[in-house]
């Protein structure tokens, strides 16, 4: 498409907030959004404060904030419009990715500004740094950038019976939407490659070795936390014969999918795991 919006994600260099600048509020993980799909402007939203910048869509400046200290978050904020309180995988799935980029970015630096409010050394209240998704101590000058929290997904493969699409592996978890069939993923540890990360997480979640990963493409995750960003990796089993063996815990099941034939219990069109999955099965030769 040649005509969607283009939203480069920044900081700085777009002085202060002006009335016809787009105005991005979040309330707890929510975003108020107009029943057209559009987000407010700044005039839009008298008696709100504390804008921080996100960056611009399509030129224009967009903006961020929580409501009002104080204040409910009642649909009618948006002067009595037709605005209504969206979660970010409902708007991601309605929304042109780069408007959903938009109120990811949104939902990460408004949730990790309330959660970093106060100095980690001595406790006095941190302050915005003009231009920077940061803040500073103006009691010991403690600098607090907002730090992202990588995280690998691996679809791994493995070749099928003789004449049969390769099989790909798919695993349940305990937690979230328990009824999906999702791929191995985990955070990456302080010292770990990204490529270390996906031999310890299939290791660790189902028992297997890989080969060496290859890089398949990334996404900004609005759903787990501030500064989540997703890292998607293929790879195959180094040993076609093992199964997967599931701790119970974390997962509950863990099964080889062939290519073919996969679960109608998938992750959203919008997230990179389904784009992993997609991609696996674009590549089977019939
Ligand atoms: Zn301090």
């Amino acid at each position: 498409m040649t005509d969607e919006p283009v939203f480069l994600p920044g900081a700085g260099g777009c002085g202060p907030p002006e009335a016809q600048h787009l105005a991005l509020v979040v309330a707890g993980r929510k975003l108020l959004l107009g029943a057209d799909g559009h987000f407010p402007r700044i005039a839009d939203l008298p008696g709100h404060s504390g804008w921080v910048p996100l960056g611009t869509l399509d030129g224009v400046p967009a903006w961020g904030t929580a409501p009002p200290e104080g204040a409910e978050p009642a649909v009618d904020a948006w002067n009595g419009k037709n605005g209504r309180w969206t979660g970010w995988p409902v708007l991601a799935a309605e929304l042109p990715t780069p408007l959903a980029a938009l109120a990811g970015r949104a939902v990460q630096v408004i949730t990790w500004r309330h959660s970093h409010r106060w100095c980690g050394a001595c406790r006095a209240e941190l302050a915005d740094v003009p231009g920077e998704s940061a803040r500073r101590c103006p009691g010991c000058d403690l600098y607090v950038p907002m730090q992202l929290s990588p995280a690998v997904l691996v679809a791994v493969t493995r070749p099928g019976p003789a004449g049969l699409p390769d099989e790909l592996l798919l695993v349940r978890h305990s937690y979230g939407p328990t009824e999906l069939w999702a791929l191995v993923a985990g955070f990456v540890e302080a010292g770990e490659t990204l490529e270390a990360a996906v031999h310890r997480e299939v290791a660790e979640e189902v028992g297997l070795a890989l080969t060496e990963p290859a890089y398949f493409g990334s996404q900004p995750w609005a759903m787990s936390g501030p500064g989540v960003l997703l890292t998607g990796f293929t790879a195959t089993a180094a040993d076609p014969t093992a199964e997967p063996v599931v701790d119970g815990r974390e997962l509950v099941q863990a099964r080889w999918f062939p290519l073919d034939a996969l679960p109608a219990e998938l992750p959203p069109a919008y997230s990179i795991s389904r784009w992993l999955i997609d991609s696996a099965r674009a590549a089977v030769r019939r």
